[in-house]
C-alpha cells in the first residue's frame, strides 16, 4: 500500500532494504537508486544491474518515439520488443 501523501516511510524503506526489490541482490554497502518506473528500490553499477536494464527500456522508448517521463512512477515495467525496440546506440 502506498500513500502518495508521505514520503518518510517511503524514504526509510528506500535507505534501509537490504536487498535489491527486483533481482534480490544484496545492497547492503552498494550503490542503490529508486526505480524510474516504479518505487522498488533496485541496484546499479555494471552491466548486470537492475538500473541498467532500466535504461536500456528507457532507450527502446524513446528509440520508438516515446517520451520516457509519460512512464515516470507508472507502476510497472513497460514491456518493450527486444528485436524492434533495442536499436543500438552508435
Ligand atoms: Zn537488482
Amino acid at each position: 500500500m502506498i500513500d502518495m501523501g508521505r514520503s518518510e516511510g517511503y524514504d526509510d524503506k528506500f535507505f534501509s532494504t537490504p536487498k535489491c526489490d527486483r533481482c534480490g541482490s544484496f545492497l547492503e554497502g552498494q550503490a542503490r537508486t529508486m526505480s524510474w518506473f516504479n518505487e522498488d528500490t533496485i541496484c546499479t553499477g555494471g552491466s548486470n544491474s537492475c538500473q541498467f536494464k532500466e535504461e536500456k527500456i528507457k532507450t527502446a522508448i524513446r528509440n520508438r518515439g516515446e517520451d520516457t517521463r509519460n512512464y515516470e512512477g507508472c507502476g510497472y515495467l513497460p514491456t518493450v520488443n527486444n528485436s524492434k525496440d533495442f536499436i543500438t546506440e552508435e
